[in-house]
């Protein structure tokens, strides 16, 4: 049967709404924050990575879930997560991701936007994380014993007397030193670490 000219005029046709517009803006954000090409919109939700998580099962929402919300531009939500600081990076999900998405990377900068934003809600996370990189820019490596025994001061009191025997038997083995030990070649250290401050500033 042939159409009437007025089954083709499109303009007689009822309109449709229009398409939401996706906030792309927070994925930017922390694509550009992110050292090197971290592949994050690379991301086809195939949950691979919280599969294979150590973490998971602590962590409030998967890796998976995560970087939708960031294609979402759920910038508070993620930012509150407790899953950045659940993260150990011990890179399993990133040598399983079919799409070569560098998680731990984009771990490290949820982490680091939480912090500037402080819109953690535990911060026994940002603690560590602050104490171990002031160690690192002091001595040029961490300090286990100081640190384990700051963070257990600050945040877990009653259940130090517990990890006593753990920390005296590694002090015992060598395995943990009672005293920071320095690196050779701290100056240069400390000048890369300047300079990095200042890239980062700069990339703002
Ligand atoms: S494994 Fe890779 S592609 Fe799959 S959900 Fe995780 S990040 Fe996305
Ligand atoms: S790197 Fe982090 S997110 Fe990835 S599997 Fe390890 S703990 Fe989980």
């Amino acid at each position: 049967m042939a159409l009437s000219s007025a089954d083709t005029d499109l303009e007689s046709l009822p309109r449709l709404p229009e398409p939401p517009v996706a906030d792309l803006s927070f994925l930017d954000k922390v694509v550009a924050a992110t050292p090197g090409v971290p592949r994050l919109e690379m991301c086809i939700q195939c949950g691979t990575c919280g599969g294979s998580c150590p973490s998971a099962a602590d962590m409030e929402h998967t890796p998976r879930q995560i970087f939708a919300m960031i294609r979402a531009g759920m910038s508070d939500e993620v930012l509150r997560s407790n899953t950045p600081w659940f993260c150990v990076a011990c890179y399993y999900c990133m040598v399983r991701c079919p799409q070569e998405v560098h998680i731990p990377d984009v771990m490290y900068t949820l982490k680091s936007l939480a912090i500037r934003a402080g819109l953690y809600e535990n911060a026994a996370g940002p603690h560590l994380s602050q104490t171990f990189s002031g160690y690192v820019e002091k001595y040029g490596r961490s300090f286990e014993f100081g640190l384990a025994t700051r963070h257990y001061l600050r945040h877990h009191p009653i259940s130090m007397r517990g990890m006593a025997p753990l920390g005296l038997g590694m002090l015992t083995k060598d395995r943990l030193t009672f005293t920071p030990v320095r690196i050779k070649g701290l100056k240069g250290l400390k000048a890369i670490l300047a300079r990095a401050r200042e890239l980062e500033e700069a990339a703002r």
